[in-house]
């Protein structure tokens, strides 16, 4: 049985089994998992990656990106978590399923040839304080450089 909607569930660990129609995330984990929603009972997990899925959840229900493809299973079902509410996307070929991990590949490589510079915060600019140069100094001063 098709499933139109995923209730989430907020975990530390993603549970051994999981139960239909609930997406598990696990943000210590970074981490949601879930049964694959044609119902065949496949457990689908999809790590929360720059590269991977991303999440959002809007404080009622959660949407995933980009798209559940889950070509390696016999149903090869595909569709999208949009506000809990699956939808059903077309069935790739075998030319874009071939694609989008070519560009999944590249991606990913992209991201790690990045340099990742980490903010040094021992260069943070510290503003010198402005000294107020006091009436009398600046009258000896001015008495030392006169001549
Ligand atoms: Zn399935």
């Amino acid at each position: 049985m098709k499933h139109a909607v995923l209730h989430h569930d907020f975990v530390e660990f993603v549970p051994q089994v999981l139960e239909q129609g609930v997406l598990y995330v696990s943000m210590p984990y970074a981490t949601a998992a879930h049964l694959c929603c044609c119902g065949c009972g496949n457990k689908v997990v999809t790590p929360l990656t720059p590269t991977d899925w991303k999440l959002f959840y809007d404080g009622e229900s959660i949407s995933l990106t980009p798209s559940i493809g889950n070509w390696s299973f016999p149903c090869r079902s595909h569709y999208w978590i949009k506000h809990g509410k699956i939808t059903w996307a077309g069935q790739w070929s075998q030319e874009e399923i071939a694609e989008g991990r070519e560009q999944d590949r590249i991606a990913k490589k992209e991201r790690l040839s990045r340099v990742y510079v980490p903010e040094d915060v021992t260069q943070q600019q510290t503003p010198e304080p402005v000294v107020e140069t006091s009436g009398f100094w600046r009258r000896l001063w001015r008495w030392i450089t006169s001549e």
